[in-house]
């Protein structure tokens, strides 16, 4: 996280902390320098198709048109303002890629979160706080969400069926095919040599410091359940 943000005690301007122009100007240059930028955008005709393709659009306050477009004009502000909630409301499903012009709303919007993730954005940290349980799964497991976790309490529009899942899931999990899917607490089987190349990858590549930025105690727990497993491999990092 850079330090400029981290101590800033920004004044909340219409429900979001505001900062200066130049802490603004930083964060758009930091989008605009990825390696990604110049191809995800090449101008905006304000034509409108990736609003129609866009399923974010039909149910929210969002537009991918108003993303390009805030990008392709280099404007600071409404950046920063759509890095606080219209980053967040897009489902990453990348329909807006029939752009005629070429354009990537979505991928700009992946490279947007990205630069909140990376410099502790408040709105970064709300939005991924009720995924921390998933995360805690992913990467301690290397697999995904696991069935145990698909509770009638926690999926009360998936209908009666999950309490009937749940309640019968070694029968059920069993009832698979194959050998590695007999898991419950997994989403299926990793062997060790896999998961200890992922969390030597998730370490070097600095995706475990990622999630420092958001929540410090997932990234604590995180960091004890990888290094011990890697300690009992005698991996020294
Ligand atoms: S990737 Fe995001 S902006 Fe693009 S169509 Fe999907 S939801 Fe909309
Ligand atoms: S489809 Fe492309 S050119 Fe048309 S409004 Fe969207 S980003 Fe702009």
């Amino acid at each position: 996280m850079t330090e400029t943000l981290a101590h800033y005690k920004a004044p909340v301007v219409a429900g979001y902390p505001d900062v200066p122009l130049a802490e603004k100007q930083r964060l758009f240059d930091e989008i605009r320098g990825d390696i990604r930028f110049a191809d995800y955008l090449y101008g905006c005709y304000e034509c409108g198709i990736c609003v129609a393709a866009c399923p974010s659009a039909r149910f929210y306050d969002f537009s991918p048109r108003r993303i390009a477009q805030a990008a392709a004009r280099e404007d600071v502000e409404l950046v920063y303002q759509q890095m606080q909630e219209d980053i967040w409301e897009c489902s990453q499903c990348f329909s807006c890629l029939r752009c005629p012009r070429g354009n990537n709303p979505g991928g700009i919007i992946t490279i947007m979160r990205e630069v909140a993730v990376n410099n502790g954005m408040a709105s970064a940290r709300e939005a991924l706080a009720g995924y921390s349980r998933i995360i805690y799964k992913i990467m301690s497991t290397g697999t995904q969400v696991s069935p145990d976790m698909l509770q009638p309490d926690a999926f009360p529009d998936w209908g009666p069926e999950t309490g009937d899942v749940s309640t019968h899931l070694d029968l059920w999990r069993r009832a698979l095919p194959s050998e590695t899917l007999h898991t419950t607490s997994t989403g299926w089987a990793v062997d060790d040599k896999t998961l200890v190349e992922l969390y030597l990858i998730w370490f070097h590549t600095g995706a475990l410091d990622v999630i420092k930025d958001v929540d410090r105690g997932l990234h604590a727990i995180l960091q004890e359940v990888m290094e011990e497993r890697l300690e009992e491999e005698g991996i020294q990092i």
